[in-house]
């Protein structure tokens, strides 16, 4: 049996606003309540979808600092931000990350920290990041293989990823989500391996369309290999799958459970089914732009504002009119897409 994708309905928008909320609210009653927090531009990996093998990078001065970071999420949070994801380039690059973490799960109304990372690092400082407060992880991997992992992250490091990942379950992460980019021509012998990995392994798998936030001229709609597509390999290499019964329709992956009971995989279709008016996410990136939208092509520099002295009321308004500002969604799949300046690892993923 082949799981079919279910249509997002054009009238299932969310959570809708009323006219008295307090709440972050764009002009399509999107709430906004989950802040991605980028804490540097660099990696120790170079993904051949994400950055260039050589790079100039951020200039150490204008990267915010934790005391800077902390300022602003907690402007965010008196605005109805409960949601922090930590992410880069490789947040676990970032010298002292779990006192960030620390800092961060001080701040009154932030209910959750989460992290995404390549996992190299993960190793030396799960320990250190569960202590810190952080409770959910995402693993970025996209094969099985060490070869195949060589030759998309342009670096060795498999086995300290496995490592990682095996680390992070045993101080306590659960469930340790794994998220796996996928490309046609390119990763689908990587699919059915990765996901019965997951299988034996007690981790939830998502797999991730690929976007064009890479490189100018690299991404064509033809290298996409679509959630379908993944999901036929998954039903034919594993077994058959049927949409999760408790599948949140507002969340950006579709779940689906293998009928066998052992295992549920994700997909994020950002292409061939884009999450836009689902969407509940700010970021700020790693040198202080605050950006409505993965795909924004203008900012908002938080940083000037943080270090000109102005007050947190002025950061509040400059944070309600960026999103008030908000597109209506990213237009990938449109003639009139626009792809934003900076690429993933300088936006954060
Ligand atoms: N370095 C960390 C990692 O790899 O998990 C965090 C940053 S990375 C930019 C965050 C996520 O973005 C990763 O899961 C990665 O696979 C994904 N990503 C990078 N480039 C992408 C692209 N062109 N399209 C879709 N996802 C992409
Ligand atoms: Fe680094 Fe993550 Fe980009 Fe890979 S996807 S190059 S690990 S920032």
């Amino acid at each position: 049996m082949n799981a079919s994708l279910p249509i997002l309905n054009d009238f299932d928008l969310g959570d809708r606003s009323t006219a008295a909320d307090d709440r972050l609210i764009d002009s399509f009653g999107r709430v906004h309540n989950n802040l991605r927090i980028s804490v540097t531009d660099r990696c120790n990996v170079r993904c051949v979808y994400c950055m260039p093998e050589s790079v100039t990078f951020m200039q150490r001065s204008d990267l915010l600092s934790f005391e800077e970071i902390v300022r602003f999420a907690r402007v965010a949070a008196g605005l109805g931000i409960d949601k922090i994801r930590l992410t880069g380039g490789e947040p676990l690059v970032r010298r002292d990350l779990p006192k960030l973490v620390a800092m961060l799960a001080e701040i009154p109304g932030i209910k959750d920290i989460g992290l995404t990372t390549n996992g190299v690092l993960l190793a030396d400082l799960a320990a250190d990041l569960w202590n810190a407060g952080l409770r959910r992880i995402n693993v970025s991997l996209d094969t099985m293989n060490p070869v195949k992992f060589a030759e998309i992250t342009r670096r060795p490091g498999f086995e300290r990823v496995i490592e990682g990942i095996l680390k992070a379950r045993e101080v306590g992460f659960d469930p340790v989500k794994i998220n796996a980019l996928a490309i046609k021509n390119f990763t689908e012998e990587e699919v059915v391996p990765l996901a019965e990995f997951a299988r034996a392994n007690g981790l939830e798998i998502r797999f991730i369309e690929y976007m064009p936030l890479d490189e100018v001229g690299r991404w064509r709609r033809s290298m996409v290999l679509f959630a379908a597509d993944i999901l036929e390999l998954l039903s034919k290499g594993i077994g058959p799958l049927a949409p999760a019964t408790d599948d949140d329709p507002r969340a950006p992956a579709l779940e689906y459970d293998y009928l066998d009971g052992r295992g549920r995989v994700g997909m994020i279709a950002s292409v061939s089914r884009p999450f836009c008016m689902s969407c509940n996410r700010i970021r700020l990136t790693a040198d202080g732009k605050l950006r409505n939208c993965l795909f924004a092509v203008e900012e908002t520099d938080v940083k000037a504002l943080l270090r000109g002295g102005e007050t947190d009321e002025t950061i509040a308004r400059a944070v309600r009119e960026s999103v008030a500002g908000k597109h209506e969604g990213h237009e990938i799949n449109s003639a009139r897409f626009v792809k934003p300046e900076r690429l993933m690892h300088s936006i954060g993923g």
